[in-house]
């Protein structure tokens, strides 16, 4: 143990998960398959956007110069729908053309006047144009994006828009890393199944759930095995099943000073441990080393500590992997009540972040101690107070958004 890193500040923890990300293999998915995944690649645009110059609205399309003192009586010499060719014809002076939205603007043109601006008479083919023309009004070829322009870059995640400028783009696939499969098991005597029947000192198990679902808002496949009872046998023994099976893997409980601490005596004594504690509050026990050549992270055990550092380390570490991923959302947020801080730790709350009035206010959340999970579902964020903070009312901190 005289070698490992122990009680490192945050910034040195991150350093040191750096130097072992994961490395996870490429793919192709389809546009269909691409929600939440992660580009693991640039993604450069194969077409220009728009296509082509063309109307933003429904009305009428004429050479500005004609439109300069309205009301003003043009010929309709043609409509132009969109996903029709461009047509031929040029619109010379005192005339129009009827046009669509996304329609291809006519050689000749260089305006537009929406159709509740203009009084058309069918009968002798004239639109008369009661305002001056717009030339805003013309989406220009390649204002939005040209070809060759990279739009999406590895390490995005995808979400609703960018699978749309994909698709924009003309890609019907996208390349994304594989999913990490993240094993993880929950240790601990007292642990039930939600549901079950509990002795005496028995507690429903939590953290395997909460923490499934942030591996897959990481992006990545969560496999939950069942809780193990705090036995070094037991433990190796769902160790090296995770480690067959897994990429990653997650534990939660056993790594604190305790005697019945097995993860961390494991992990020290038969695996290969990177650092073990962390200077931050809450979360300070975890661990990070390998078991079987596979990376492991052991959380502690109280359910929002273990949630708050998977989302200072492993999340990062997930993100560091592959080239950007889970986007982490930070802002800078004042302190509308006193918050307890500390000289060496980075103090994380759990705070409500208020953006009704002029100033963004930070207001806790309640109490909040390590095993309220309550204080978190309250929570739509975690101050970054630094080590030293006075925590005073008024004063400023950033806090990542969950
Ligand atoms: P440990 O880190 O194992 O000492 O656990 C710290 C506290 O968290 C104890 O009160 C445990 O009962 C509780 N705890 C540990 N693991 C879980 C879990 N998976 N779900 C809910 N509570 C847990
Ligand atoms: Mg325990």
């Amino acid at each position: 143990m005289a070698e490992t890193p122990y009680f490192v500040s945050y910034p040195e923890a991150m350093e040191i998960l750096k130097c072992h990300p994961l490395h996870l293999s490429t793919e192709h998915v389809s546009l269909d398959d691409a929600f939440h995944r992660i580009l693991s690649q640039d993604l450069e645009s194969k077409v220009n956007d728009p296509r082509f110059d063309n109307s933003s609205m429904d009305g009428f399309a004429f050479r500005f110069q004609d439109s300069i003192s309205p009301p003003t009586s043009l010929d309709v010499i043609q409509t132009i729908q969109a996903g029709t060719s461009l047509p031929q014809t040029t619109v010379e002076t005192g005339q129009a053309a009827r046009i669509m939205t996304g329609a291809p603007i006519p050689k000749g043109a260089d305006a537009i006047l929406p159709i509740e601006k203009c009084r058309v008479d069918e009968e002798k083919s004239t639109v008369i144009l009661l305002e001056e023309g717009k030339k805003h009004f013309i989406r220009k070829q390649g204002e939005n994006l040209r070809r060759g322009h990279i739009a999406l870059h590895q390490g995005d995640i995808l979400n609703p828009s960018s699978i749309g400028l994909c698709a924009t783009m003309g890609h019907p696939s996208v390349p994304v890393f594989s999913k990490a499969k993240i094993g993880i098991i929950s240790t601990g005597d007292e642990l039930k199944f939600p549901g079950e029947k509990l002795s005496e000192n028995d507690i429903y198990e939590s953290n395997s759930f909460g923490l499934s679902g942030l591996v897959r808002l990481s992006g990545h496949e969560a496999k939950r095995y069942d809780s193990v009872v705090d036995s070094l046998d037991e433990l190796r023994d769902k160790l090296d099943i995770a480690s067959q099976e897994c990429d990653l893997i997650l534990t939660s409980g056993g790594v604190s000073m305790g005697d019945w601490d097995l993860v961390r005596k494991l992990i020290e004594e038969e695996g290969d441990i990177k650092f073990w504690r962390v200077k931050i509050r809450p979360g300070s026990p975890p661990l990070f080393g390998y078991w079987n050549g596979k990376p492991l992270f052991g959380l502690p055990g109280n359910p929002a500590s273990s949630h708050v550092v998977f989302r200072m380390l492993v999340a990062p570490y997930l993100r560091h992997s592959t080239h950007g991923g889970f986007q982490e959302r930070k802002i800078r947020v004042q302190l509308a009540e006193r918050f307890k801080t500390d000289e060496n730790f980075l103090v994380l709350r759990r705070i409500k972040i208020d953006m009704s009035g002029d100033k963004i206010l930070a207001y806790s959340t309640g109490y909040q101690g390590s095993g309220n999970l309550n204080s978190l579902v309250l929570a739509d964020g975690l101050t970054l107070l630094e080590p030293g903070h006075s925590g005073e009312i008024g004063t400023w901190c950033e806090a990542l958004l969950l």
